[in-house]
């Protein structure tokens, strides 16, 4: 269903596009160069600047980034990556693509990965920890960087809520994280439509990693085009094709300013929810967001088990009164592919496994109104109240 001009449907997520992204796709549409440009350059240095990265390479996708910075970090066959089972297919697909294997540790009930399970998770062919920032909320990068300071392991951030969070005054991105991935999917914080970066912090793999997205190719077009260069490029390696259009980063050039404004809105429309739905007894609201640290990336409440709530029912009258909600995530355990290929049972990971059935993601973006809040409030209690008959 989609969300109609009268606005009869809400969904769970929208981005926040105007009359800015609009030029900036037209000016890059007249003129002549949609590949990867100047406008790609330009967004990697807004990047650079906004998280305090050492590097920025702009890529097509999260996915991407994640497959280039743990092919960087070393993951490969043969060795393990250590990371969470709550979050999106793309973070374990990409260890997958590397060949390694992803060795799963449970999370908090904030979903975030347990960082005291780590160390008994570390075997000698560990060699990256992946964590996932979850909704916006810093994992604890401290004690992460701890551990893999001390066996010798890279970090690489899956990042893809959480661009304008900090952790201990420093920009994710702009972390001691070897590699940090963000994303500019439909759904984020800023969008291109679709797209994704990574952030370094030794600009010396800033080479590699744009090598591996460009095709193992050591130049550009545009790069040989702007140096009046006839020589074709020189490919040193199988990479993969995963650049930016500049198409993609003009929009990218267009929202990055408006981050902050999006984030504060966010943050309103989160403290508005609570206030809402403080009294009521079937939900556990999320954690208050850490001050200044979070990014309310998307509003995730718990139904309280012991009120037997059947979550994918509510979901569906919800669903039926208009409003959009989604799930976030169905964990990595349950999901048939790796609950497969790793013989992955419910016990392995406890709280993920408790968690799985709780959640439910609440309409949360940008441009949504004070009275959608409400109707979606409304609309949840008044469904709750069917339950209670
Ligand atoms: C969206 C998302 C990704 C993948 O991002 P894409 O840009 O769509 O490839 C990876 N991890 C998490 C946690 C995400 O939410």
């Amino acid at each position: 269903m989609q969300s109609s001009p009268d606005g009869l449907f809400l969904p769970v997520a929208r981005p926040t596009l105007g009359p800015e992204e609009e030029q900036a796709v037209a000016e890059v549409l007249a003129s002549g160069w949609v590949g990867t440009g100047p406008k790609v350059a330009e967004f990697e240095g807004m990047l650079q600047q906004c998280t305090g990265a050492s590097a920025v390479v702009a890529v097509n996708s999260c996915t991407s980034a994640l497959h280039l910075a743990l092919l960087a970090a070393g993951a490969g066959p043969g060795t393990e990556v250590i990371t969470t089972p709550w979050t999106w297919v793309a973070t374990s697909h990409a260890i997958e693509y590397t060949g390694a294997q992803p060795v799963y540790v449970d999370v908090n009930d904030d979903f975030n990965m347990n960082v005291d399970l780590v160390e008994d998770a570390i075997t000698d062919a560990t060699r990256v920890i992946l964590p996932v920032h979850m909704a916006g909320r810093p994992v604890d990068l401290g004690a992460l960087h701890r551990i893999a300071r001390a066996y010798a392991l890279t970090v690489v951030e899956d990042a893809a809520h959480a661009l304008g969070a900090t952790y201990k005054g420093h920009a994710i991105g702009g972390t001691d994280s070897r590699f940090t991935c963000l994303s500019f999917q439909a759904n984020k914080n800023i969008t291109t439509g679709d797209g994704g970066a990574v952030c370094l912090s030794e600009p010396g793999d800033a080479d590699y990693v744009r090598n591996l997205a460009q095709c193992g190719n050591t130049t550009d077009a545009w790069k040989r085009l702007t140096a009046h260069s006839l020589e074709p490029p020189l490919c040193v390696r199988a990479g993969f094709k995963s650049t930016m259009t500049d198409i993609a980063a003009a929009l990218g050039v267009a929202q990055l300013p408006k981050l902050q404004r999006f984030l504060a809105r966010r943050r309103e429309l989160a403290s508005l929810y609570r206030s809402h739905l403080s009294t009521v007894a079937e939900v556990i609201l999320p954690s208050e967001a850490l001050a200044g640290a979070d990014v309310q990336h998307m509003f995730i409440v718990r139904l309280d088990p012991r009120r037997s709530i059947d979550r994918d029912d509510l979901r569906a009258r919800l669903h039926a009164r208009h409003i959009g909600t989604g799930v976030h995530y169905r964990p990595l355990h349950f999901q048939p592919y790796y609950r497969e290929k790793y013989h992955l049972r419910p016990d392995d990971l406890p709280t993920a496994s408790a968690l799985a059935d709780q959640v439910l993601t609440l309409p949360l973006y940008p441009s949504m109104t004070d009275e959608q809040v409400a109707r979606v409030c409304d609309a949840l209690k008044a469904t709750l109240r069917e339950f209670a008959i």
